[in-house]
């Protein structure tokens, strides 16, 4: 299949209200040509109004929407050139794949004879060749998402969007369908907004992930930029699994429990501060305090053994937790016992410490 040209997404001002929700309260979002770009949010946040949105299915209050230097705003949603992946598949179980996937390109007035081969080609991409002339009733839940898919590029759109795609099937398709989808995408080029509300499937994914909650884009970034340097606690919060200390104003810096805490990043504002520790950052500190790290204090309160991991949880005596991830092969674990004191590190470069916002906890 030829690749498709691909188009920059430019988003200004999109707000929706229904009654007194704001589903998107002024986003703004620029999406590069060819990119990526996965909305990731709790539910109710706002991803599918914005789909629906760019799509044309949802016409916003106010904002501007272009696809290259085109405004679609008032553009109907046939004529945006725009290739859709529903989470329910959206298929018409009555026809055949081959005739589902034609659908569009009947739309289109494409000839016979050229339907057929694209067709064909489409289920190729997908993975699919010889289903054409099955029925939607007689495919398992991951090829009935192919079939979307095919459906959905088959007619060489210049922006793909896709709502959830894969959140039907159980883990382990969904895990090979993400890895499959990426290729695709590499291999046909066209810009793809994903919408997911699993943080993992968007790590794996992206080439960058807008983070959204409450209809207000939170951060927008590489995965690695959202993971290692999360723009707030929403995100902090949202992305991995954290544990949070409150700290203070101190003399010369922020303080937790009276001790100075050396951090790569602080922001730099007036609202007040937590640090955000990931599992596999924090270690067991036997004896010396190794240089430029953060050390905590307290009592094994349980030992989870995960198979390639365990997760140590801790309680502090100020009655924070915190919880360490280490390996078990780890001779470590064997010398860790519940009940019993522990001292744990954080490296200053693993230090992040993120501003409390209105949407903490
Ligand atoms: P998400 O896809 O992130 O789960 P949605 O975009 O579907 O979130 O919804 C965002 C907010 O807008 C939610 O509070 C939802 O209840 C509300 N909403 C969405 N569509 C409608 C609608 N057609 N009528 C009323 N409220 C809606
Ligand atoms: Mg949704």
């Amino acid at each position: 299949m030829p690749n498709a040209e691909s188009l920059p997404i430019s988003i200004q001002g999109i707000t929706k209200t229904y009654g007194r929700v704001h589903a998107l309260d002024n986003v703004d979002l620029e999406v590069k040509s060819g990119e990526f770009l996965t909305l990731l949010g709790p539910s109710g946040s706002g991803k599918t109004t914005l789909l629906m949105a760019l799509a044309g299915f949802t016409r916003p209050d106010y904002g501007s929407v272009r696809f290259g230097d085109e405004e679609v705003i008032l553009k109907p949603p046939h004529l945006r050139d725009v290739g859709m992946v529903f989470q329910n598949y959206a298929l018409f179980p009555h026809m055949t794949v081959a005739a589902n996937i034609a659908y569009p390109l009947k739309l289109r007035k494409v000839s016979k004879a050229e339907i057929e081969t694209r067709v064909e080609q489409a289920l190729e991409t997908v993975q699919l060749g010889g289903y054409g002339a099955r029925r939607i009733t007689q495919l398992s839940g991951g090829q009935k998402q192919r079939v979307a898919l095919a459906r959905a590029i088959v007619f060489n759109p210049r922006i793909v969007l896709m709502d959830e795609p894969l959140s039907a099937l159980d883990k382990k398709l969904r895990d090979h369908m993400q890895i499959e989808l990426r290729q695709m995408h590499d291999q046909l080029g066209m810009t793809t907004i994903y919408v997911t509300h699993d943080q993992r499937e968007a790590l794996t994914m992206s080439d960058r992930i807008a983070v959204i909650n409450n209809g207000k884009v939170r951060q927008l970034g590489t995965p690695r930029e959202i993971y290692d340097t999360p723009a707030n606690r929403f995100v902090a919060d949202f992305i991995g699994e954290s544990s949070f200390l409150e700290l203070e104003e101190g003399e010369s810096g922020l303080t937790c429990e009276g001790i100075e805490i050396l951090a790569r990043h602080t922001p730099e504002d007036n609202l007040p501060k937590s640090l955000v520790i990931r599992p596999e950052r924090l270690f067991p500190v036997n004896g010396k305090r190794p240089a430029d790290t953060n050390l905590f204090k307290g009592t094994i309160r349980q030992i989870v053994y995960q198979g390639d991991a365990a997760m140590v949880y801790i309680d502090q005596s100020t009655g924070a937790e915190l919880v360490m991830r280490c390996g078990t092969d780890n001779e470590t674990l064997q010398s860790l016992k519940r009940d019993s004191e522990i001292t744990v590190g954080l490296h200053r470069d693993d230090t992040v410490i993120v501003s409390d916002d209105e949407t903490k906890g």
